[in-house]
């Protein structure tokens, strides 16, 4: 009788090839609770009041965060008004850059510790956090160090002149990357920063605290003061406060903007998206492929920008499709820190039930509903990767910012409907555009009416290059030149 060998077994058992769990076992430190940040120290919040913050794979409790009121804030304004007035405001940009760049280099050297952190407080894979989130952490770091000390070449022939004290609020799809593209300009330009991170996920912004502990950074340069909605409102109100970066929902982003409204703030508003990827007939398929499975499943699809709208010409729609369902199979849904996992857990259950409570909406709408049939882990917050075909354009899945792993599909036969179907949305945040012919895609990408638009590629991220969007996905640039100009005034 023929010997069955493993293969041969795993043949007639039908079983699919599997990697063996492969945990990223690095050791981190989680306190009990944190306080905010302010002045240089961590202090116990005003109110006594902490908020639980979840690991979003187990459901378990990973530490208390301190709930910031407005008397917590307006100590963390005080602080960054000295620093403004008397240390870091008072120091040239050849020395503020050498700051930044030890702060960019603490970064590097604690990066697996900062990923690990990152992954159990949010739930992305480690192998994003690791290989996505903390280099690009570090370079927006090293990117606005380069720029302290060359303030006057930013506008040739203008003088500019830091704010003064930034407020700046953020979401918590890249807790830390939200947290360093927002701080590394503004103290680059010499401005002081009070921030607040989101609830979800404030650990590695309080992580990167003791990192400017550890590089002597002046006290009160940057403050973080933790906690909720009220907190951001509290920051948005503070008389002292110059100016409000914010990143997040385009709900909060238009009741902070009638807020600061009211005010002589500058105001700089990165909002949410619908992205169109457009895949024409003459793309390198299999790529385009792996495009459309990394603009919308990377980061469980908690992405600003991500290319939640496939379009893709009518002539390749059946073959696309077939293509992609098979990559979804391949996809590793699990363990957020296990390296193999491609999709980890959804950041909170009230983000999964909004995504699930959206998805059968979609189901009512009168299209296609297909869903990869792949086993989920029992505990924790997990939703597998799926997609809508044959929806109308006026449904609520084809227009509603979902925020998870949920793509909608539709069709094109002209370069003209490709454009007209894409612009068809209140966002404006980011396209991709897929074609074997350069002319081709610069003469779409020219129709579109999107902040960033990526040429066969996708979610592809520089601190060289300029991010923000048009439309209801908000005003204002951060990264590159553009994102140094709302942190100045110009004389
Ligand atoms: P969110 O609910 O708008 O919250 C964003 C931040 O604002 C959080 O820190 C939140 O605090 C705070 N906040 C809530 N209410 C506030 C108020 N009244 N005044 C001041 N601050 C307030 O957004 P999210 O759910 O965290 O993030 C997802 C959204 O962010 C999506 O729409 C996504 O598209 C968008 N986003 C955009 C970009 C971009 O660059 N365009 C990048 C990433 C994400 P708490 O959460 O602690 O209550
Ligand atoms: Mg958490």
């Amino acid at each position: 009788m023929k010997e069955e060998t493993t293969e041969s077994k795993a043949v007639s058992k039908n079983l699919k090839f599997e990697y063996d769990p492969a945990p990223e076992s690095f050791p981190v430190e989680i306190a009990e609770k944190y306080g905010h940040f302010i002045g240089g120290e961590f202090v116990a919040p005003n109110s006594g009041k902490y908020l639980d913050s979840i690991n979003p794979a187990t459901g378990e409790k990973l530490f208390s965060l301190a709930v910031g009121d407005a008397t917590d804030v307006d100590k963390a304004v005080t602080a960054a008004t000295n620093a403004f007035e008397n240390t870091w405001g008072k120091l040239t940009g050849t020395e503020r850059a050498k700051y930044l760049f030890r702060v960019a280099r603490i970064i590097q050297e604690r990066s697996r510790e900062l990923a690990v952190l990152e992954t159990m407080d949010g739930g992305k894979p480690i192998k994003e956090s690791r290989d996505v989130d903390l280099p690009l952490v570090a370079q927006h770091f090293f990117y606005n160090a380069g720029w302290a000390d060359k303030m006057d070449y930013i506008l040739p022939g203008k003088t500019l002149k830091p704010l003064g004290v930034c407020g700046q609020i953020i979401p918590w799809n890249f807790p830390l990357l939200m947290a360093a593209w927002k701080i590394a300009p503004a103290l680059a330009m010499g401005n002081t920063v009070v921030l607040k991170p989101a609830e979800q996920t404030s650990l590695t912004a309080l992580r990167l605290a003791e990192i400017f502990q550890e590089a002597e950074l002046p006290a009160g340069t940057v403050n973080i003061v933790t906690g909720a909605g009220e907190t951001g409102a509290a920051i948005v109100d503070h008389p002292k406060i110059k100016k409000i970066a914010f990143t997040g929902s385009t709900d909060i982003g238009k009741l902070i903007a009638k807020q600061a409204g009211k005010t002589d703030k500058k105001l700089t508003m990165e909002l949410g998206g619908k992205s169109a990827h457009i895949v024409f007939a003459d793309a390198a398929i299999d790529q385009a492929v792996e495009g459309a499975v990394n603009g919308i499943f990377f980061n469980q699809g908690h992405v600003c920008c991500a290319g939640s709208r496939l379009i893709v010409e009518e002539s390749i729609k059946e073959t696309f499709i077939r293509k992609l369902q098979a990559r979804m199979k391949q996809i590793r849904v699990g363990n957020p820190l296990d390296k193999n996992t491609d999709l980890g857990a959804i950041n909170s259950t009230e983000q999964l039930e909004k995504i699930k409570d959206l998805v059968e909406i979609g189901k009512t709408e009168g299209g296609k509903f297909w869903q990869v049939d792949i086993p989920l882990p029992t505990t924790g917050n997990f939703f597998a990767p799926c997609f809508f075909t044959d929806q109308s354009m006026s449904s609520t899945i084809s227009r509603t910012e979902v925020f998870g792993p949920v793509l909608t599909i539709s069709t094109f036969r002209t370069p003209d409907e490709a454009i007209k179907k894409a612009n068809d949305t209140p966002y404006g945040l980011a396209a991709g555009v897929w074609s074997e012919k350069a002319s081709k895609i610069h003469s779409v990408a020219a129709g579109l009416k999107a902040g960033v638009i990526w040429a066969n590629t996708y979610n592809k991220f520089d601190a060289a290059s300029p991010f923000g969007g048009y439309k209801e996905s908000g005003y204002g640039r951060e990264g590159g030149r553009h994102g140094l100009l709302p942190y100045v005034e110009v004389q």
